[in-house]
């Protein structure tokens, strides 16, 4: 059955990106590798970020296999990392951390509040010994976006090395990497850059991952191996998925062909906003109050007691959309993303639906 995905990734791509699959491709191929480089390339591109200054690194896997070649593959055995938690994707840090052995410690605010400098910078007066910290941008457990700019420059002055995790946010509202010196960058083929799933890529400063060349746990991650090798003509070290591969040039092109990222930000921005405004003209609140972003929302179960997500989710699924779960710890929540191949006319049906769903839902 066709249907839109209303999800935080994968999510509804262009015919013209699923059909740039169409061709298999050898992995030796001058050609293909070619097509690898222009990618590194253009990622940075999009970061405005030197290629003197920063490399892209592409890696198998989905997401959360970069972040953790990122942690497992930067953090030297001197390091103390500290994880900014306020969602899952920040737990998901701190789960790799432990099950690295790294040296960690962890910064939780509550999921609908966003961490900040202040007690960032109380907690490196106490401890000295923190060299890194990690954070996510968008955390898509609840949708609210934190801020980097302040964190970015308490890192600078104290000369930590900054992990970000972008996943669901770089490719849809202006990053700007250099301004910010991060480190270590992440996000993946299948979030705002609108590919379909199959790989990763850090956006990395080459200054600080030629320092970090033999710390990785694992050979599969190895951040620094896949880069010298993809360094020298674009090969991957170990068989890469190339349709995905070709599916995300497509898309590069498309995001050019949108207007840039600023210009795609502006329709996720303005599906967002459409999306809230009606969801509560219906009476759904949304859970995050401050600092939403505009990539995907968290709403509360209604009043109703009679509310069943498997229900809400099959009725909408039957006319045409697929939503998300909650994910967030304390409340019943649902989610609706609006990224991907999705303008307002589609959330405007969306909502036709959900309005509908509200008449008939305690009825049967
Ligand atoms: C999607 C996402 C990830 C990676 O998840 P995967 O399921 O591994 O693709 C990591 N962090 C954030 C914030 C995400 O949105």
């Amino acid at each position: 059955m066709d249907y839109k995905l209303l999800t935080p990734g994968p999510l509804t791509t262009t015919q013209t990106v699923k059909q740039a699959m169409m061709v298999d491709h050898c992995t030796w191929d001058e050609e293909y590798k070619t097509i690898t480089q222009e990618i590194r390339q253009k990622l940075l591109s999009l970061a405005g970020a030197s290629p003197v200054e920063y490399t892209t690194i592409l890696m198998q896997g989905s997401g959360s296999f970069g972040v953790e070649s990122v942690l497992s593959s930067v953090i030297g055995p001197t390091d103390h990392v500290l994880v900014c938690v306020n969602g899952a994707y920040g737990r998901r840090m701190v789960s790799m951390c432990e099950r690295h052995h790294l040296a960690y410690s962890v910064y939780e605010v509550a999921e609908d509040e966003i961490p900040q400098a202040t007690d960032i910078k109380s907690i490196l007066v106490n401890d000295p010994t923190i060299s890194a910290l990690a954070m996510v941008h968008s955390e898509t457990t609840s949708g609210i976006l934190n801020e980097l700019e302040e964190i970015a420059a308490l890192a600078k002055d104290n000369e930590l090395l900054f992990i970000v995790d972008a996943m669901s946010s770089f490719g849809g509202i202006p990053i700007d990497v250099t301004a910010l010196s991060i480190d270590f960058l992440v996000s993946s083929s299948n979030k705002c850059i609108q590919g379909v799933p199959g790989f990763s890529f850090t956006l990395a400063k080459r200054a600080q991952l030629e320092q970090r060349t033999e710390f990785s746990r694992t050979v599969s991650l190895d951040l620094y191996d896949q880069y010298e090798t993809m360094e020298k003509d674009g090969k991957w070290r170990f068989t890469s998925p190339t349709h995905t591969v070709l599916a995300f040039h497509q898309a590069l092109k498309e995001l050019d062909a949108e207007g840039g990222i600023y210009q795609r930000y502006m329709r996720y921005l303005t599906n967002n906003r459409l999306l809230r405004q009606k969801m509560s003209e219906l009476g759904y609140q949304p859970f995050i109050k401050q600092h939403q972003g505009p990539f995907i929302t968290s709403f509360l179960y209604p009043k109703q007691s009679a509310f069943n997500f498997d229900h809400f989710y099959q009725h909408l699924k039957q006319n045409g959309f697929v939503i998300y779960p909650g994910k967030i710890s304390s409340v019943d929540c649902f989610r609706i993303g609006n990224i991907g191949e999705i303008y307002p006319e589609d959330i405007d049906q969306l909502v036709k639906v959900i309005e509908n769903y509200s008449e008939v839902a305690y009825v049967s």
